[in-house]
């Protein structure tokens, strides 16, 4: 029936205020557990997908503005399994890309 400190782990008795081996107060002891153990569980797949997002977007910035880089993120899209959507946008950011090199490059013809 004896309780453990959180900050140290010495053994206490049950009806102790203060941890007598580090001298911190005891009286929040439960709470303070919890969110020690919180942080480590804070991992959660939703920030994957949202990243997914932030790349769909970059890619399509990317195959307007430089198409090398938009393949790039293309073919990054493409080859996550973990979501349908990316692979999906995946091809279209790659298409855009080429079609926008294919622009840039007869732009260029037409200049020289
Ligand atoms: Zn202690």
């Amino acid at each position: 029936m004896s309780k453990f400190c959180p900050f140290c782990g010495e053994e206490l008795v049950e009806s102790a205020k203060f941890c007598k081996n580090c001298g911190e107060k005891l009286e929040v002891n439960t709470f303070k557990e919890d969110n020690r153990i919180n942080p480590t569980q804070g991992y959660n797949p939703p920030q994957i997908k949202k990243s997914h997002n932030l790349a769909l977007i970059a890619g399509y910035i990317c195959a307007f503005l430089i198409p090398i880089f938009g393949i790039i993120i293309g073919i990054y899209l493409v080859s996550r399994k973990d979501s349908d959507t990316a692979k999906r946008h995946g091809k279209y950011v790659i298409a855009v890309s080429f079609f926008i090199t294919f622009l840039s490059f007869l732009a260029q013809i037409r200049f020289m």
